[in-house]
């Protein structure tokens, strides 16, 4: 029987701001978003028939809601595929954290099945199939840096921050995406971000600056909701990080270090309190096909 491993990563949001709404609803944004090396291992075998999800985190899901499964159903319907996959994802990405973890599976399974079955579909268009699955999965395609517009859609690729190590810390708190959005109003945002700006940073590499121009319109929300949030940023900076934001609707926050020594001790006293407290480079590239 095939079978194939692949890792898929996280990513982190540099700025996010959301300009309106469409008419379905789907708001528009302009974001920035960079991969970070923190990676799940995906492992899709093919079996006789069906879809079988298994997990090694309890948080998820192993049914027909798991996006991994809705991406293997996608694919399998779109060529009139009878064989099944089973599909085996070990978790190290924090789930419902604002990292894109259920995207980057996602991802990892159309492009895995692309090359197990020899599909033969182009980047472009694995990007498009992924776009009915989520906003964020076009990108985990993609990775290494791009600013997003549209619903998130609609991707550029930039220069990405190179050179840096990202503190990343998920505060044990739920929050739901949904609520995020239903809580922003997009009238009485006081604060954006000037994208133009940070793309010059990330051009001449100017990390200062950049940390500096980070603005997250949904940080707001979720910060005023949940203490953790302004704890962790304050800790962080108090660790000599260039700077520290939440990532998408939260709620984990990263800090930007360009000293390994400081953002070690960093991690080790946001460890004491929050276990899933990471140590990362940012990465270049998306899916990747182990061996
Ligand atoms: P994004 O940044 O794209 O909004 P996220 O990092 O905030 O994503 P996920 O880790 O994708 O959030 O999880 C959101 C919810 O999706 C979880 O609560 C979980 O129930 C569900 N889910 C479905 N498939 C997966 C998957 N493969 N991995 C993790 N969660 C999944």
């Amino acid at each position: 029987m095939k079978s194939l491993n692949l890792k898929c990563r996280a990513k982190i949001n540099l700025s996010i701001d959301v300009l309106g709404k469409r008419e379905d609803n789907y708001h528009l944004v302009e974001m920035i978003m960079q991969t970070i090396d923190l990676y799940d291992n995906v492992n899709i075998e093919e079996i006789d028939s069906g879809i079988i999800i298994e997990s090694d985190n309890e948080h998820v899901p192993t049914d027909s809601s798991n996006i991994a499964y809705k991406a293997a159903d996608l694919i399998k319907q779109k060529f009139n595929i009878d064989k099944g996959v089973k599909i085996r994802i070990n978790k190290n990405i924090p789930v419902a954290a604002g990292l894109a973890g259920g995207s980057t599976n996602a991802a990892a399974v159309l492009v895995g099945i692309n090359k197990m079955w020899d599909l033969k579909l182009t980047q472009d268009e694995l990007m498009e199939l992924g776009l009915q699955l989520g906003a964020d999965v076009p990108f985990c395609i993609l990775g290494g840096a791009a600013i997003a517009r549209g619903i998130g859609e609609k991707l550029t690729r930039i220069k990405g921050l190179g050179n840096v190590k990202i503190l990343i810390c998920k505060p044990d708190i739920l929050v739901s995406t949904k609520w995020v959005y239903q809580n922003l109003d997009a009238n009485e945002i006081s604060k954006r971000p000037n994208t133009k700006n940070i793309l010059n940073n990330l051009e001449e590499n100017d990390v200062q600056a950049l940390a500096n121009n980070m603005v997250n319109v949904l940080e707001s929300v979720t910060e005023n909701e949940y203490i953790q949030i302004k704890e962790i940023k304050k800790k962080m900076i108090e660790y000599n990080a260039l700077g520290s934001m939440m990532s998408g609707s939260g709620p984990t926050v990263f800090g930007i270090f360009n000293n390994l020594e400081y953002a070690q001790m960093a991690k080790k006293e946001l460890q004491q309190v929050y276990k899933q407290t990471y140590l990362v480079n940012t990465y270049k590239g998306g899916i990747e096909i182990e061996g």
